[in-house]
């Protein structure tokens, strides 16, 4: 990603930073809890949370669109609490605002190779998509991943009569629905 000059600082802080450059600057080893990969593998990164701090759908017309989905599957994370294990390598960006491949926050994050989503970076936070996540049969783990509710559930394509909540736009902020 990085052309010619300085690197962009954003780089240099998580959760672009690499395990081992990690340990350099907190001055201890980064906690491999969990292990998510994109679909050629060559994007590969670490959580050091087994619980994300939420967990949601999202039935928005712009996931529908971006991921060629019917609705996106979401955690929340700290930005510390991930780590490329290659940086920036073999990353690319889209930032939905300015329509345009920048990391321009909000952006999307996919594998330049394989094209798979990754995540979306939020200024503050980091919403990886559970289903790159390897929980190699860890149910409690996996059970930690599974989403709590519902937003933009006004725009769906899909009933999910799950008995969560569902929000009409993003939640605590719009009305709850029905299902
Ligand atoms: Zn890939
Ligand atoms: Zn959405």
């Amino acid at each position: 990603m990085s052309g010619p000059g300085p690197t962009p600082e954003w780089q240099s802080r998580p959760p672009y930073t690499d395990p081992r450059q990690r340990e350099k600057d907190t001055g201890k080893p980064f906690d491999k809890k969990l292990e998510g990969t994109c679909h050629c593998g060559k994007v590969r990164y670490w959580l050091s949370r087994d619980k994300p701090l939420g967990s949601k759908y999202c039935h928005c017309t712009d996931c529908q669109v971006m991921h060629g989905a019917p609705f996106q599957w979401a955690a929340i994370v700290h930005k510390e609490d991930m780590s490329f294990e290659h940086g920036v390598r073999d990353l690319s960006f889209y930032s939905s605002g300015a329509k345009k491949p920048a990391h321009d926050l909000p952006c999307k994050v996919r594998c330049d190779n394989c094209g798979s989503l990754i995540m979306d970076e939020g200024r503050n936070m980091l919403l990886p998509f559970p289903g790159l996540i390897k929980f190699k049969g860890n149910e409690e783990w996996k059970a930690n991943f599974q989403p709590e509710q519902h937003i933009f559930y006004s725009r769906r394509v899909l009933d999910v009569p799950d008995g969560k909540p569902k929000w009409s736009g993003l939640d605590g902020h719009s009305q709850l629905m029905s299902e």
